[in-house]
């Protein structure tokens, strides 16, 4: 392929854009994973993810894709032919599922229909139903990077309370880690699920389980079969900043420099950046007299937006034009919604003017395409971001 100048606009909610600092970062000596130099990464990082969990329990980080973190979750704290609720939420909680059952374990789905956040008021009914506590985890997606529907974590943890039910909350929050306000220790969560490549703005191969008091107890009498996962072998290494197995330790460069990254800005700020940048697309979307597939505004998502395709056109070749004429990646439609939608990742190391350009590229598409749709999405789209601080644009959002 030949040369394309300029930057590729990588608009997909994940990998995101990797800051340059953070690229810089990486770019160090592999050093010596059992020396003193890497106990000081090692220490400095293990309290750090901390920070960006809102935890003062440990954070496991596993050199491996999102993926690996929900293995990891399940089998450090369930037995075979435990039965976990689940919630279908979208594509990932599906993928979640899929991979409990085939852990040996049984779920059950509360159903949705992808275009709304979990129903805490129905989890709590299911779990009151469940007097013999049968139920031994209910498993939550906390942003729905399929769909763009983010979940009330907070009150899920009210209505597994309010059943007094003792099941463990897992929790993933693979795409709204350092993009939405996320508590782990406030909120009650007993295993949050993370990853690297979203919005902590690194490349993928990182991921983690943030920790509760009660999912290291549960850990201690969990039979489902681990080894490379198991946290009783991370813990006492990582004490020390340590790794029991190689770790990645240019990723860690990379995480380092990101955590810094946040607190620079400010947690505040980023949740509150995402947040305006959802209400400028939202606006774009709505003046294009297109509709977003999240249908419950105090849901929207700050980090990605779904938009659905009207008529007959397909998303793909949307997709495609926008790639082939303007350098811009957008997210797919994943298997329910395939072809249907597309989506527009505004998550990471993003500002106001990448948001024009994007939003820019996403309507000239529209237009060569002959997607039927009105212009002056981005004109919204300015708007917004001229006239909104972050607090308007937050309140407009909700
Ligand atoms: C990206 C993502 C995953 C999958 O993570 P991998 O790194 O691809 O294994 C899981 N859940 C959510 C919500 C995601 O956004």
């Amino acid at each position: 392929m030949s040369y394309r100048p300029g930057r590729h606009f990588l608009q997909i909610p994940g990998p995101t854009n990797v800051p340059d600092r953070v690229l810089r970062a990486m770019d160090g000596p592999t050093i010596d994973h059992r020396g003193p130099d890497f106990q000081a990464l090692g220490k400095r990082v293990l309290s750090g993810i901390r920070t960006i969990f809102q935890t003062k329990h440990p954070v496991i980080i596993y050199p491996a894709s999102g993926t690996g973190a929900w293995e990891a979750a399940l089998v450090n704290t369930l037995s075979p032919g435990d039965l976990v609720l689940m919630y279908e939420t979208g594509h990932f909680a599906s993928l979640w599922k899929k991979l409990a059952e085939r852990l040996d374990l049984k779920t059950e789905f509360i159903g949705g229909d992808w275009r709304h956040g979990a129903d805490p008021a129905a989890i709590g009914e299911r779990l009151a139903a469940d007097t013999a506590h049968t139920i031994k985890a209910v498993c939550v997606v906390h942003n729905e990077t399929s769909t763009g529907c983010v979940s009330p974590i907070a009150d899920v943890r009210k209505a597994i309370d309010a059943a007094n039910h003792p099941a463990l909350l897992m929790v993933d929050t693979i795409s709204s880690l350092g993009s939405i306000d996320y508590r782990h220790d406030e909120w009650g969560v007993d295993v949050t699920v993370g990853g690297s490549q979203k919005g902590l703005m690194l490349p993928p191969g990182l991921s983690f389980n943030a920790l509760s008091e009660k999912a290291i107890e549960a850990s201690k009498s969990s039979r489902l079969p681990k080894s490379y996962w198991a946290w009783d072998e991370m813990l006492p290494a990582n004490a020390n900043g340590f790794f029991p197995y190689t770790p990645a330790t240019n990723l860690l460069y990379g995480l380092d420099a990101a955590i810094e990254m946040l607190h620079e800005e400010g947690l505040d700020n980023v949740f509150a950046r995402h947040q305006r940048h959802g209400a400028a697309t939202r606006a774009a979307v709505a003046a294009w007299g297109l509709d977003v597939l999240c249908v419950e505004p105090k849901h929207h998502s700050g980090s990605l937006t779904a938009v659905l395709m009207p008529g007959e056109k397909g998303a793909d070749a949307l997709r495609k034009t926008i790639l082939e004429r303007f350098d811009m990646s957008l997210g797919a439609g994943l298997s329910k919604v395939a072809d249907k939608i597309f989506r527009i990742g505004h998550l990471g190391d993003f500002n106001d003017l990448m948001l024009v350009g994007t939003l820019g590229g996403v309507e000239m598409g529209l237009r060569i395409a002959g997607v039927r749709h009105e212009a002056g999405g981005v004109e919204a789209a300015m708007e917004v971001l001229a006239s909104a601080t972050e607090g308007q644009a937050q309140q407009a959002a909700e």
